[in-house]
């Protein structure tokens, strides 16, 4: 005869068991991240030509080298969750978009601004944070020009039917220097200049693209975990 089991029990899900991971300690990445920029060498990116990006490196720094184009990853992503330093120049130069303007593009089309939010007004979907054009930040976490900046990303990809319909509409979060400033919102398709966003059709797994806006941007410390 079985023993009854205590009722708070019949609740209890024991499986799956998540996998144990080191947590972040300060800006490392945890053990399951995919590092895509440690500091040493562009060898996980390609620029628009499939060749090796000029960007340039320097103290373990990465920074835009203007009218070289964007970078991509080699890799394809689609859900995952996302570490980015970022760093616009100390030197203020050019004003709203043109001042320290570059982007995070996850699968190649859907842009977290980048750009040197303190004290320079902008239209504010297209400010630092915003998911250009499309959704403005809860609020400005901007740090100032020449200071190292964190942003903490999960996206996760739109699914499409077999029609190429979109089903799922892609979702992110972002975390601005600690700070909740896009909390799961749905995006309303591609980033898009001129126009309304919309979505086209893509694969699952499409390559991170970093913006050559022809300012003077720097990164470091690129990690990805797939979710
Ligand atoms: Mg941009």
């Amino acid at each position: 005869m079985q023993a009854q089991r205590p009722e708070h029990e019949v609740t209890d899900v024991w499986e799956p068991v998540p996998p144990v991971v080191t947590p972040v300690v300060g800006t490392a990445p945890p053990s399951d991240a995919i590092i895509l920029f440690d500091g040493n060498s562009l060898n996980n990116w390609t620029d628009s030509n499939g060749n090796s990006p000029q960007w340039e490196i320097k103290d373990g720094v990465m920074t835009v080298k203007p009218g070289t184009g964007d970078i991509r990853t080699k890799q394809g992503f689609g859900d995952v969750q996302l570490h980015i330093e970022w760093r616009t120049p100390d030197v203020i130069k050019g004003e709203g978009q043109g001042r320290g303007n570059s982007g995070v593009f996850l699968m190649d089309r859907y842009e977290v601004q980048v750009l040197d939010s303190y004290e320079n007004p902008t239209y504010p979907n297209g400010q630092a944070a915003s998911i250009y054009k499309q959704h403005i930040p809860l609020v400005n976490a901007c740090r100032p020009p020449g200071e190292w900046q964190t942003y903490d990303i999960i996206f996760m990809a739109p699914r499409f039917n077999a029609e190429g319909r979109v089903t799922h509409p892609a979702r992110i979060t972002v975390i601005h220097n600690g700070v909740l400033v896009q909390n799961n919102v749905e995006l309303w398709g591609d980033t898009r200049f001129i126009g309304l966003p919309r979505y086209i059709e893509h694969s699952m797994n499409e390559p991170l693209r970093l913006q050559d806006h022809g300012d003077l941007v720097s990164f470091r410390n690129i990690w990805i975990r797939e979710l």
